[in-house]
């Protein structure tokens, strides 16, 4: 169909439009091309408008694969309409309702959007004037996502903000509360739909959880969420809970590395000795209940003084990492490695009786010895010297083992150190009455 105007006439529209239109490349989400009110919008020139994409404008869209998948939406349903924060050069957001279709051009699908600058129109100032169109706009923006769960129906209002948190399009997410409940970690579920219900019956006056919940990507995020009934029927029974919903994903990560630098060896990446105590307690309160040897190794690398008074502190630390990276490639998955002071190690294994657990530590001693580390350009080799001590044989009790497996030690150093010995101490118990 030929146009009774011409191409310049629909040029001046595309251009004259109060809304800013952009034309967007669905796969790369590319900025084709946009009109006047566009590139003002952003504060950028037209030139630079056309480097930009959606991904590199849009700070609710992550990166290129949350691109595609709202991309895929938009083609799926032909339009999409979306209330969001669009980012002008200086740095300050201002909120667009954005209307995306479908064109074909020369047998390529585009996407336009238009979008209109809430902070511009007149008419939805008027708007925002009254309760429920301020309301809206501060569930749109809020930081915390809300929600507003109908017991009796089990419909449940997700807002803006929430869908955004889980990564979901404004017409996404079933308002329903199994769409919920099917997002909780299957770890936490239990615990939180308890909490609710404890809330519900009256046990405790709000609900208040933290908890991981799957966004649309198949992810999860901490969230801290809050409720509380606000409606109840004529019985007291409640009918109606609103509650807030914050991501914590970020103090989450804060928290886990802390604990992680904690309870870890910053040199080696090994456990510490404080956590270390812990996990060989577990240990070997795991053995006692399945009635299981194990064998505890403490490992003292030989005359590495020399090492730090010849070569410095610094190659020191490289021959203890030196010394970590063979030992950890060696050892089985079950089997613990851990710093236990200077250059002292602990390693736990479980399932194992003294007699095998020394021929591994022989193994690797030999190992160590044939695998130098290189120091100032230089192969060094060293050694080790290991004392052994088994539950129950050795002793029941931690000291008792630690003590045990010391002593043996000693003896090795004693006898000319590069040697593993197993301790001459025996429990009061004869491992016969015990398994
Ligand atoms: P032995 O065969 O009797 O065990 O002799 P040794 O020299 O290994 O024993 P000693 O206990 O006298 O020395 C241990 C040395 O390990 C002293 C200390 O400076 C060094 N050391 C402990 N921790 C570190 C560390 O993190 N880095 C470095 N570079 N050296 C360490
Ligand atoms: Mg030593
Ligand atoms: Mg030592």
């Amino acid at each position: 169909m030929t146009s009774v105007f011409s191409e310049g006439f629909y040029k001046a529209i595309f251009d004259g439009c109060s809304d800013a239109i952009y034309v967007i490349d669905p796969q790369s989400s590319r900025i084709l091309d946009g009109n006047t009110r566009a590139w003002q919008d952003l504060g950028l020139s037209r030139e630079q408008l056309l480097q930009h994409s959606v991904v590199s404008l849009q700070n609710d869209v992550e990166n290129l694969e949350h691109w595609q998948q709202i991309s895929a939406q938009i083609l799926l349903n032909d339009s999409f309409t979306f209330i969001g924060r669009h980012c002008h050069q200086n740095g300050a957001f201002f909120p667009v309702e954005v209307y995306t279709s479908v064109i074909e051009l020369d047998g390529q699908k585009v996407f336009i959007s238009i979008a209109r600058n809430l902070d511009l129109t007149l008419s939805q100032r008027e708007e925002f004037r009254t309760r429920d169109a301020r309301l809206t706009y501060a569930l749109n923006e809020a930081v915390d996502g809300l929600w507003d769960w109908n017991i009796a129906s089990g419909e449940v209002f997700f807002s803006p903000q929430l869908k955004r948190m889980l990564k979901y399009l404004p017409h996404e997410m079933e308002p329903s509360v199994e769409t919920w409940v099917e997002s909780l970690h299957e770890n936490d579920r239990e615990r939180v739909l308890r909490l609710i219900d404890d809330h519900l019956s009256g046990r405790i006056a709000a609900y208040e959880a933290e908890y991981r919940l799957r966004n649309r990507m198949g992810e999860y995020i901490w969230v801290r969420d809050r409720g509380r009934v606000c409606e109840r029927d004529e019985q007291g029974k409640s009918t109606r809970v609103v509650g807030m919903l914050h991501d914590i994903s970020q103090s989450k990560k804060l928290e886990e590395k802390l604990r992680q630098q904690a309870s870890h060896d910053h040199l080696t990446g090994l456990l510490n000795r404080r956590a270390g105590y812990i996990h060989f307690k577990k240990q070997l309160s795991y053995a006692q209940r399945y009635e299981q040897q194990f064998t505890l190794c403490l490992i003292d690398l030989d005359h590495f003084k020399s090492i730090n008074d010849t070569h410095g502190h610094l190659a020191g630390d490289i021959a203890l990492k030196h010394f970590v990276s063979l030992l950890s490639d060696s050892v089985r998955q079950s089997d613990t490695l851990m710093r236990w002071g200077g250059e002292e190690f602990l390693l736990l294994l479980p399932k194992t009786d003294a007699q095998s657990a020394k021929l591994l530590i022989e193994q690797l001693k030999d190992k160590v010895q044939a695998s130098p580390v290189s120091l100032d350009g230089r192969e060094y080799s060293y050694t080790f010297s290991a004392g052994l001590a088994s539950f129950p044989g050795h002793s029941m009790d931690m000291d008792g083992l630690i003590n045990s497996a010391d002593d043996a030690l000693y003896s090795a150093k004693a006898s000319g150190r590069n040697l593993v010995m197993i301790s001459y101490n025996c429990s009061d118990i004869e491992q016969a009455e015990l398994f």
